[in-house]
């Protein structure tokens, strides 16, 4: 059976990518980013290839508990922390660390006695206004977190950058400054830095980085293709021509016949949609490579397929391989076309696709 989407997920890759990470980082320890399903790549197959991680960052507890479940037994960090009394019994039985990032989990710390220490990331709220607690507020969390039996000692800090990804941005030099003042004589153990800060904020590497979309090869810097910055992409996402037609000149193609031949010309219909994952929203023109030969998609996108220009491959045939991103098309291309970013279309890759790890 192979007449649908297929995921490649190449794992020398992922080493590959990982092994640049730590290039770039030789002192600091890494927790290898591999929360949404490893972003959309397998979070089993990416925690068994990651050996070398120091840790594994996740956001939520039921994506640490299947790493668990599947014998992983290196650290692993829950960046959202827990929700609830629950919650932090989970932590506690699976051996997590957690993120505590806001007043009610520090009264849920410590209303709840645990059976052993648990081991927790303070974070600082720097001015990405998503998580953390504010520079003013952190000093008596931390007094508050030192006191708890049911914190293991030393608590750690971390914060988590906006702007990492432009050059020179003067809110990621504010950030960095209020985390370097609000954590001087709090922990020896921090971390700041994403995938964008490791390549362009060496100052934020501190002792732990936090390396996410670079580890499946794509470039977190704008403007810069992730080969160029030595990075191999993981996930080639391809599919089969499974109809080739001639259309006449004025044929318009698909749903609300968006798209109309120009001439007459050769159209290929694809088996792959956004219900799959491929974006609805890719624009005509995003390129499509069938056999490897650059064409361009037309016509709105379906559930289920997709339709391209055949005029730069006119030999193209039924069966013929269609590569939509990875190699030889990076994903950053069609992010722009369909005015998104890699991250969400990697992590929205659906069941249906077939992960074939090689
Ligand atoms: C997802 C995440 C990262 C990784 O970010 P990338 O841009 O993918 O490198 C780092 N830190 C935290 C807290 C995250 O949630």
């Amino acid at each position: 059976m192979n007449s649908g989407a297929i995921a490649d997920i190449n794992l020398s890759a992922l080493e590959h990518n990982f092994n640049r990470a730590k290039q770039l980082v030789p002192t600091a320890k890494i927790f290898a980013m591999i929360k949404s399903n490893a972003y959309g790549h397998g979070l089993i197959p990416a925690a068994t290839t990651l050996t070398d991680a120091d840790a594994f960052g996740v956001a939520c507890l039921s994506e640490g508990i299947e790493l668990r479940q599947a014998g992983i037994d290196k650290r692993i960090v829950i960046m959202r922390g827990f929700f609830d009394a629950e919650e932090l019994e989970l932590v506690v039985d699976y051996n997590f660390d957690v993120v505590v990032h806001c007043e009610e989990q520090l009264q849920i710390l410590t209303a709840n006695t645990l059976s052993k220490p648990v081991e927790v990331w303070l974070k600082i709220d720097t001015g990405m206004h998503r998580l953390g607690f504010s520079a003013e507020q952190v000093l008596s969390a931390y007094a508050g977190l030192q006191q708890n039996p049911s914190v293991k000692q030393p608590v750690h800090i971390m914060t988590h950058l906006a702007n990492a990804d432009i050059m020179n941005d003067t809110t990621t030099k504010a950030q960095l400054k209020i985390f370097a003042e609000a954590s001087t004589e709090l922990s020896d153990s921090t971390s700041i830095a994403n995938s964008a800060a490791i390549f362009n904020w060496p100052e934020a590497h501190s002792d732990w980085v936090r390396p996410g979309i670079m580890l499946y090869g794509v470039s977190p810097l704008p403007g810069i293709a992730g080969v160029e910055l030595n990075l191999q992409p993981v996930m080639t996402l391809h599919s089969k021509l499974i109809a080739v037609k001639n259309l006449k000149k004025g044929d318009s193609i698909g749903y609300g016949g968006t798209w109309t031949c120009p001439k007459d010309m050769p159209v290929g219909v694809v088996a792959i949609g956004y219900g799959d994952g491929y974006p609805r929203h890719a624009k005509n023109g995003t390129p499509v490579l069938v056999d490897d030969v650059q064409c361009q998609l037309v016509g709105r996108v379906s559930m289920d397929m997709l339709t391209v220009d055949l005029r730069n491959n006119p030999q193209a045939k039924y069966g013929d391989t269609v590569t939509l991103w990875g190699d030889g098309l990076p994903v950053e291309i069609i992010a722009e076309h369909a005015g998104t970013i890699a991250y969400e279309l990697l992590s929205k890759i659906t069941s249906r696709v077939r992960k074939q790890l090689c």
